[in-house]
Formats: structure tokens, sequence, C-alpha cells
């Protein structure tokens, strides 16, 4: 038996109920397949932690989950007890940057059931790979006061390291793919980091002739994700640029309840962890209306990372087949609870 050691961090609002939906699909699918087993400890770490215990996470918090095989994380976040940057700080951002996770991925697919706001939608199927500790957001420039002219100059940071593991990511995914990378750049408009960015591009496309790869500016690649995105399979890109598309690609599936991420440690040092793109989503709690699938689908991702990619395309498979079906929650045109909708997906598997 293949025993994984995973921390289960629930959060807030619909994370407590969305994760216990995905331990249950990952347990069924576990079961249906033999051979793994995954071992839960469950941290309380949340917005209401914090008011009894005025932090986030304990002080040996990372210590904690450092030895665990991956992090399931919830949704962090309840503005009226704590200000979102206290606790998106306190928690996320002190786990992504302790443990550096320098790398966030989403993928985005079209399938049948699903309200996407496109009239035609095609059979899209890509990824995007963000760059997640550097570039555009950087704590670097500040103000000059001069009278009444103020100057506000923001750095952007692109370290050879950083932009070339983005890329190098990209690559490695494309070959488990179609075989295709997009480079989001706009060297044409910004002078020294983009063709910094596009060297770097051209020295790491060099290493995988087998893959085919281009570079496009961020505007039009923007357009493209909405006119045809059917066209990417892996699309690398900065921070800033990588957290527009990413909205877009969830945007273009029809629900924010439905897109799943992840965000890597790559040196395999630490553990990486699996988040789905939406928050606590406060106005739906306790209504039993949450989508599951962003949370089902991210605990897909954290399998394809352990390794195990057989039962995560089983996961999204039986995900497919239940949205096809009309077992769908209210986000995408259904009627569904989140229960229904996980319990579906459970007998899917179970077929
Ligand atoms: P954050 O700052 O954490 O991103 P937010 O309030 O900006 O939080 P969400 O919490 O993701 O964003 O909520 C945005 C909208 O999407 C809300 O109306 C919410 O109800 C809806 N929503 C989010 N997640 C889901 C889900 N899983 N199922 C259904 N609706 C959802
Ligand atoms: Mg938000």
């Amino acid at each position: 038996m293949k025993r994984f050691s995973i921390a289960v961090i629930p959060g807030d609002g619909i994370g407590r109920e969305v994760v216990p939906a995905a331990l249950n699909v990952l347990d069924t699918a576990a079961s249906a397949h033999g051979g793994i087993a995954f071992d839960y400890t469950e941290f309380p770490w949340s917005c209401e932690y914090y008011l009894e215990h005025g932090e986030m996470m304990p002080e040996d918090g990372l210590e904690q989950l450092k030895k665990f095989d991956a992090i399931l994380l919830g949704a962090v976040g309840n503005p009226q007890l704590v200000p979102d940057h206290v606790s998106l700080w306190g928690l996320l951002i002190n786990i992504r940057r302790g443990f550096q996770q320098s790398i966030n991925i989403r993928p985005a697919k079209y399938f049948e059931g699903l309200r996407s706001p496109l009239a035609d939608p095609k059979q899209f199927d890509f990824i995007v790979v963000r760059e997640n500790s550097e570039g555009e957001y950087s704590e670097v420039g500040g103000r000059i006061h001069q009278g009444s002219s103020q100057i506000a100059i923001q750095n952007s940071i692109f370290t050879r390291p950083g932009v070339e593991n983005a890329l190098r990511y990209g690559f490695e995914l494309a070959k488990g793919r179609k075989g295709h990378v997009t480079s989001a750049t706009k060297s044409n408009g910004i002078v020294h980091t983009m063709p910094f960015w596009d060297e770097v591009f051209a020295d790491v496309k060099a290493d995988y002739p087998e893959i085919e790869a281009e570079s496009t500016h961020i505007d039009a690649l923007a357009a493209f994700f909405v006119t045809k995105p059917e066209a990417f399979d892996v699309v690398v890109a900065s921070n800033l640029f990588g957290d527009i598309l990413t909205d877009i690609g969830g945007a273009v599936m029809g629900s924010i309840g439905i897109a799943p991420a992840a965000n890597i440690n790559l040196s395999g040092e630490f553990p990486s962890m699996f988040e789905p793109v939406h928050g606590s989503a406060p106005d739906i709690v306790g209504k039993h209306i949450a989508n599951p699938i962003g949370q089902i689908w991210t605990a897909k991702m954290m399998l394809d990372h352990l390794g195990e990619t057989e039962l995560g395309a089983g996961i999204l498979s039986a995900v497919e087949e239940v949205t096809k079906n009309g077992v769908k929650t209210p986000d995408i045109g259904g009627s569904a609870t989140t229960e229904e909708v996980t319990a579906a997906i459970c007998e899917q598997l179970k077929k």
C-alpha cells in the first residue's frame, strides 16, 4: 500500500464545505483504484483561529507542515472578522514564501455542461504557468515628492533563475501534453525586463527541439484567450501577466467555482500547496450551493504532483461525466447541492 501524508487546511467560509467534499472524492478514488491511501492531518488555521490566538497560524506552523507530502488548502479570508491583508499574509503568503513555492499553475478546460460566456466554446484545454515570486510584484520602488509633481516608481525584478525555472517548468509540462509552449511577452513596450525574458525563453527553447514554442505579446494573448482559447496548450508568463491570464482562463470556463490551482516548490525540499482559485465566498456560506469542483480538481492536481496521474485522470473524467449529466450547482446552471454533486462524482468513480 502506498501512503501519502496530506496536511489539510480547510480555512474559512466555503473552504470548510468543499474540502470535505474533495477528501471524500480522494478516498473514494483511492479505494476504487486500490493500493493507495491518504493520511490526513487537519489544521484549524483560519480567521477564527486568529481571533482566538492572535495569529493565523502558530509560530512553528511551517515546521509542522514541512514533513507532509503536500498541503491541501480550502480558502482563507473572512473580512468581517479579520482584514484581508492580515489573513492573506498570515497564512497563504507565509506558506508560499516560506516553502519557496515559486510557480503557480492553473489549468482551464472546457467540458460539456459548463456555462462558458463564450458563444461557441471549442474544446479548449490549456494550462498557465505563472512565475510566482518575483517580476512585477516587487516591493522595490517608492515615491518622490517634489511639490505638486509627485512621482511613483515601481521596479520589476526578473532574475535568471526565476525566469528560467518558470519557462523550463512549462516546457517539461508540455512534454506530457500537446507539446506546445507559448511565452507571454511585451518586449515591444517593456524594454529591459521583457527582452531579458525573451532571451531566456530562446535559451530554454533550444533545449527542447521536440516542443513547438512561440512568443506572443500579452495584449494579443489576452484577446486570443477569448477568441481562440483552443489554440493553446502550455502558456508561461511572468507574475503580473500570469495573474491576468489565469483570471481570463477561469472566466472562459464559466465559473470561478471550478477553477483549480497549485503552488509548486520546485526543489522538492518543501511541500507544494494546492488551493482552488476561488476565495471563501462568505455570501454563500452554509447554503449548500458551493461548487466543489474547484477543490476536487485541485486535489486532482495534487495527485498529478505526487505522481498518481492515473488516479487524477479518473477523478477529472468523473467530474466531466457528472457535469455533462446535469448534476450541477447553481453557479454553472444547475440546482444540485454541494453534497449531491460530490455524491454523484463518488458514484461515478465506483463504476
Ligand atoms: P478572495 O479575496 O478570497 O478572492 P473574493 O470575495 O474576491 O475572495 P470569492 O470568495 O471567490 O472571491 O467569491 C467571488 C464570487 O464567486 C462570490 O459571489 C462567490 O459566491 C462566488 N463563488 C466563489 N467560489 C464559489 C464556488 N465554489 N461555488 C459557487 N460560487 C462561488
Ligand atoms: Mg478576490
